[in-house]
């Protein structure tokens, strides 16, 4: 099993290579693709997580089947994702971050945010988010240019020991990306 990319490694500042398009379904793809389902599955708060942050530096990020209601009617593969449209409307939201344990951060975002992407048979799409999925996008996309939660949070903390316990165990309801 891969282990998710703590802050300070590299490949979390580098700026993501896209998946060339007939590659999109090669082993070597589609194996990044299931190492990253494996390891978001690890994670009680894991919400999404882009493929830097198991150190592969492509340009692809997964979102957990649980946040939707309907999980087999969304897409949860993102591949060359691009914002083509986000909302001028922004909101602040608590946020965490896989790569960056155990801070948490106010981060203003676009409240909708529409991504154009590829699924992992290689068709292209585009899904409007809003509201955490919308977060997510945005903060995915981030990691995919290197950049972190961090460094446009206000109020940044550490969580208690408490809180970290509440994660682990599944029972805080706070969503790490
Ligand atoms: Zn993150």
């Amino acid at each position: 099993m891969k282990h998710i990319i703590q802050m300070g490694k590299k490949v979390l500042r580098n700026i993501a290579e896209e998946v060339p398009h007939n590659e999109i379904t090669s082993v070597r793809i589609q194996s990044i693709i299931q190492n990253m389902n494996d390891v978001l599955a690890t994670q009680n708060d894991g919400v999404a997580l882009a493929a830097p942050q198991i150190g592969e530096s492509y340009r692809i990020f997964t979102v957990a089947p649980f946040i939707f209601d309907d999980p087999s009617d969304e897409h949860l593969i993102y591949i060359n994702p691009k914002i083509i449209e986000q909302s001028e409307k922004k909101k602040w939201l608590h946020e965490g971050c896989l790569s960056c344990r155990w801070k948490v951060g106010d981060v203003e975002r676009s409240v909708t945010a529409t991504v154009h992407a590829y699924d992992e048979y290689g068709k292209e799409f585009t899904q409007t988010g809003d509201g955490l999925l919308a977060h997510i996008f945005q903060h995915e996309i981030d990691h995919l240019d290197g950049i972190l939660f961090i460094d446009k949070a206000q109020n940044i903390r550490d969580m208690t020991e408490e809180e970290i316990n509440d994660v682990l165990e599944g029972t805080n309801e706070q969503r790490h990306v």
